[in-house]
């Protein structure tokens, strides 16, 4: 029982954890902490293999639980706006997400931020709920992902929007 795992029994039991990960150092103990990488995410993060035994996840996606923006876009020539979320911080800067839609003729119209991103998740949800009788704004052949976070501009008031938005903030 008190005897040190092998190399191989120490990966082993990384992999068999509630969430596996792959051991990326030489082992030298229960306690020591290592650098992991998590085979559902990617994410290298360091922890012990006590901890990961006992059932610890990803520090990394941890934290993109923690402070999240949510966001409105809209498109001139879609004429529409799109609603999203996106952590504030995970090791990239929080509007690298933003820049991907900027370069497809989207502009930022407003954010907020939330402290926790079920919080932000939330309010997403209330947006997309008052536009739940009005059509999308794009068309799925215009966009492959999240046309369904949209909406035809015809149809709402960027105010009521910034309204719902807000009062999570
Ligand atoms: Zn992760």
């Amino acid at each position: 029982m008190t005897r040190k795992l092998t190399q191989e029994e120490a990966e082993a039991k990384g992999l068999d954890a509630k969430y596996p990960a792959q051991l990326l150092e030489p082992y030298k103990g229960r306690m020591v902490k290592y650098k992991y990488r998590f085979l559902n995410c990617g994410h290298e993060w360091e922890l012990s293999l006590n901890n990961l035994v006992t059932g610890r996840g990803c520090g990394a996606c941890y934290l993109d639980l923690g402070p999240t923006y949510l966001y409105l876009l809209q498109h001139e020539g879609f004429k529409a706006f799109k609603i999203g979320i996106t952590a504030v911080e995970h090791g990239r800067p929080w509007d690298s997400r933003i820049r991907q839609f900027e370069y497809k003729g989207w502009t930022l119209v407003h954010k907020v931020k939330f402290e926790t991103r079920a919080e932000a998740e939330a309010a997403e949800q209330a947006v997309l709920y008052s536009w739940r009788y009005f059509p999308d704004g794009v068309r799925p052949e215009q966009m492959k992902d999240g046309y369904g976070e949209t909406v035809s501009r015809v149809y709402v008031l960027p105010a009521d929007v910034l309204a719902i938005m807000d009062k999570g903030d």
